[in-house]
């Protein structure tokens, strides 16, 4: 099948059973990280910004060291970047200190409170639009389709579509990406996205693990 720079037309009943299908996935292989328990939503905010382009399985200890030593906005708030820094550092991408310092004070001088739309959300310091939606998702409960690249790589291969770096921020990518995230169980859908990506389709797919290999564009094309 060639490639296309535009969604696939799909019936109601492929887009139930794709997204059934990577559901069901889901509920035997949900991957359990602290973020992923009843946290505060200015923990939340932090673990989606620690994540940004780092592996959950790094996050774990500095994550869990940072909520308890920065429990609040305004502890965040008095610490300094070197503070943070000290937190963050095994993780790289440093520049993130300075941005969660950032963001402390914010929250901190609008009495701490977290913002709950998308709108505003994307006005604090640190946060795109990724993190945003990831944010809405997991910790909000509201249905935000998230894409990053690991969810356009699979995109692209399962439906055969062609993706660049610049696909997540295409509107027919994120029309596509709307149109398969369910009304309901869209957090446990957002979930099986992250988790699959980075089990299975990973950049060197585990295709002869994968469930879906039987209708999927990439499988089907490698194969022939
Ligand atoms: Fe990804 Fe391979 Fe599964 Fe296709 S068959 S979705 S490329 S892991």
């Amino acid at each position: 099948m060639q490639k296309q720079n535009h969604y696939p037309h799909l019936s109601h009943k492929e887009v139930m059973g794709f997204r059934s299908r990577l559901l069901n996935w889901s509920s035997n292989n949900f991957s359990i990280y602290p973020w992923r328990k009843k946290v505060s939503r200015f923990h939340g905010l932090i673990a989606e910004i620690l994540l940004q382009r780092t592996k959950a399985d790094q996050v774990v200890p500095v994550f869990e060291l940072f909520r308890k030593r920065f429990r609040t906005p305004e502890i965040l708030a008095r610490a300094s970047e070197k503070d943070v820094l000290e937190f963050i550092y095994p993780l790289g991408l440093h520049w993130r200190a300075k941005k969660i310092i950032m963001l402390g004070r914010h929250l901190a001088s609008h009495g701490s409170r977290v913002p709950d739309t998308f709108e505003d959300f994307i006005k604090l310091p640190g946060v795109g639009e990724y993190t945003a939606a990831a944010f809405l998702s997991f910790h909000m409960g509201k249905r935000a389709p998230i894409i990053d690249s690991n969810v356009v790589r699979f995109y692209g291969r399962y439906f055969g579509l062609e993706i660049n770096r610049d696909s997540r921020r295409k509107k027919w990518f994120i029309k596509f990406a709307d149109i398969l995230t369910p009304a309901k169980q869209h957090k446990k859908y957002n979930y099986a996205l992250l988790d699959f990506t980075r089990l299975i389709c990973k950049p060197r797919p585990d295709c002869q693990l994968c469930f879906l290999s039987s209708s999927c564009q990439y499988f089907l094309n490698r194969s022939n």
